[in-house]
């Protein structure tokens, strides 16, 4: 089946494009994570995996050594008070050695800044993601949609929690069904088009396939929310739970170009050009003698950084190279910027409540990328033939 599933998507696909259901012109991206059929306990890192085997095996010792005690003292042999711990001990035994079969077989895996990354024994290619609902091992179903009738026009999963590389791969994808479909300009199919995506998807390849594609793209990057007046409301909101300080709670002078903090105390200007990860980024600088004893302290740092002697407030300005970042920070901020993003919700959520609600999936029955993403093909296959269903003959 996976040689077809891709074949009739598209075949549906081509069949919506003869019915006019396809716009052309204004494209969402967006994606949701799902648990597969993969144990979330059963994964690791290969040395989590080994710790965990010789816990394990360190277990069963002791209760072979605690059933040997026993049966020395219990001189009644019909007695059957270790037929349970045996049964304990065949199941600790035989998942030893399940994890050292897997070890034996399998290297770590490695992200994508190359260090190694989660490995799962069930699935090794589903991902450990973190949701609005904690954490679930599982896959990132993704979609483009077409604005016109919300027909999707590529589906995939990905065993990544990550949205920041997955443009190229979606866009191509959908080029590439433009082009088996017969359209004589797939390679061309993108340029000049709207396409939006939330700000997981703010990433400088993800930026730079829009770029290459002549996208017209309206991808914003995450402090969208806090420059924007209209989100007044909401960050006061944020305020009262939040545990922590935001930006917002620093009071910026710009007279003198410094920040207040909620202690009262100032931010010096520190650097115009601190580059992390290829973002450029524009910092001010608390004094440690002000942060030192502070009583707000546990609110200004988060746990990983206490040991800090200063407040860093850094600010996004740009990515090294081609300032793409700055580029779509001044365009998603703009009226028509945000006119034209306030559609993405929109046209792409309807597609997953659609899916998630009425289909009913909440979880993929399977396990591999491959099955998986049958699986997800054949919910957006559904998804595009209700599409023709309800606007498709003498509705387009
Ligand atoms: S820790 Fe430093 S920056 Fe934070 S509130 Fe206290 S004095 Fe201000």
């Amino acid at each position: 089946m996976k040689d077809e599933i891709l074949p009739l998507f598209r075949n549906i696909l081509l069949v919506c494009e003869e019915l006019n259901l396809l716009g052309g012109t204004f494209f969402a991206q967006d994606g949701c994570k799902l648990p597969s059929n993969a144990s979330k306990q059963r994964s690791g890192k290969i040395s989590d995996l080994k710790k965990k085997k010789s816990r394990i095996e360190e277990r069963v010792r002791k209760m072979l050594k605690e059933q040997e005690d026993e049966d020395r003292k219990d001189d009644d042999p019909s007695t059957p008070s270790g037929s349970i711990k045996e049964k304990q001990i065949e199941q600790l035994t035989r998942q030893a050695a399940r994890i050292e079969a897997w070890l034996k077989e399998n290297d770590g895996k490695t992200g994508k800044h190359g260090k190694e990354i989660k490995s799962n024994m069930t699935d090794n290619e589903s991902a450990l993601m973190t949701t609005s609902h904690g954490s679930v091992q599982g896959y990132n179903g993704q979609v483009v949609v077409d604005a016109k009738h919300q027909v999707i026009v590529h589906a995939e999963v990905f065993g990544t929690g990550q949205d920041a590389d997955l443009v190229p791969p979606m866009i191509d994808g959908v080029k590439e069904a433009m082009e088996k479909n017969g359209r004589k300009d797939a390679d061309e199919y993108f340029a000049g088009k709207i396409f939006t995506a939330d700000s997981a998807y703010h990433s400088k390849g993800n930026l730079q396939k829009c770029v290459d594609e002549k996208l017209d793209a309206y991808i914003p990057d995450k402090w969208q929310r806090m420059r924007d007046q209209r989100y007044e409301e909401w960050r006061k909101q944020g305020k009262t739970s939040r545990t922590h300080f935001a930006h917002t709670d620093f009071i910026y002078r710009e007279d003198s170009d410094e920040y207040v903090c909620p202690n009262g105390k100032v931010l010096r200007f520190a650097t115009k050009h601190l580059v992390i990860k290829g973002t450029v980024y524009r910092a001010y600088r608390s004094r440690e003698q002000d942060c030192c004893g502070c009583a707000l302290r546990e609110r200004c740092f988060t746990k990983k950084a206490r040991s800090p002697k200063t407040k860093y407030l850094m600010f996004p300005i740009g990515s090294d190279g081609v300032n793409l970042t700055k580029l779509m920070v001044e365009k998603i901020d703009s009226e028509e910027g945000r006119e034209i993003y306030s559609h993405r919700m929109e046209i792409v959520e309807p597609v997953f409540g659609n899916i998630r609600m009425n289909k009913h999936l909440d979880r993929y029955t399977l396990r591999g990328k491959i099955k998986v993403n049958i699986q997800w093909l054949l919910y957006c296959m559904v998804h595009n033939v209700e599409k023709i269903m309800n606007y498709g003959y003498g509705f387009a």
